[in-house]
């Protein structure tokens, strides 16, 4: 993911991107604009070529051309992404479609597993789980059913 993400960072300049969506106006070294995200007269929304980001020094907003996307646009990362892939011309792999929010979720269920299985490893084969187990296999849960439903 990361990779295909700096090479659209390295193939687009902040100053073409985000001239796409808002002209800007060279002053010294950077550019400047009215900020797209408050309201201003008079520019301090700044975009250094060098080192390739933006800053507001009215609001504070500041980032890349992922971050100023979704700022702009209102997209999520992989939207940013896929709009950027498309200006850089580049073919994102299918793995690069996998969204922030897909991944933490990944990892919620990844931990949840090992939680899961922890306990189904207490419960069943650990001295801990003693009173327990009993417990359960007075309440008619059998050993078996326990190991059906502690498959991952
Ligand atoms: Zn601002």
């Amino acid at each position: 993911m990361d990779n295909q993400v700096d090479e659209i960072k390295q193939k687009l300049n902040i100053v073409d991107v985000i001239n796409r969506y808002l002209p800007l106006k060279k002053r010294g070294r950077n550019h400047i604009a009215c900020c797209p995200f408050h309201g201003e007269k008079t520019p301090s929304f700044t975009v250094s070529e060098e080192l390739q980001i933006y800053k507001c020094f009215g609001c504070g907003k500041s980032g890349d051309i992922f971050t100023f996307l979704q700022e702009y646009e209102r997209l999520d990362f992989r939207e940013a992404l896929t709009e950027l892939a498309a200006i850089a011309g580049i073919v994102l792999k299918k793995s690069e479609f996998v969204s922030e929010k897909d991944s933490l979720k990944k990892n919620l269920l990844e931990i949840n597993t090992q939680v899961a299985k922890f306990y189904n490893y207490i419960l069943t084969s650990h001295v801990l789980g003693n009173s327990a187990l009993d417990y359960v296999q007075k309440r008619g849960v059998t050993l078996d059913t326990i190991k059906q439903f502690g498959r991952y």
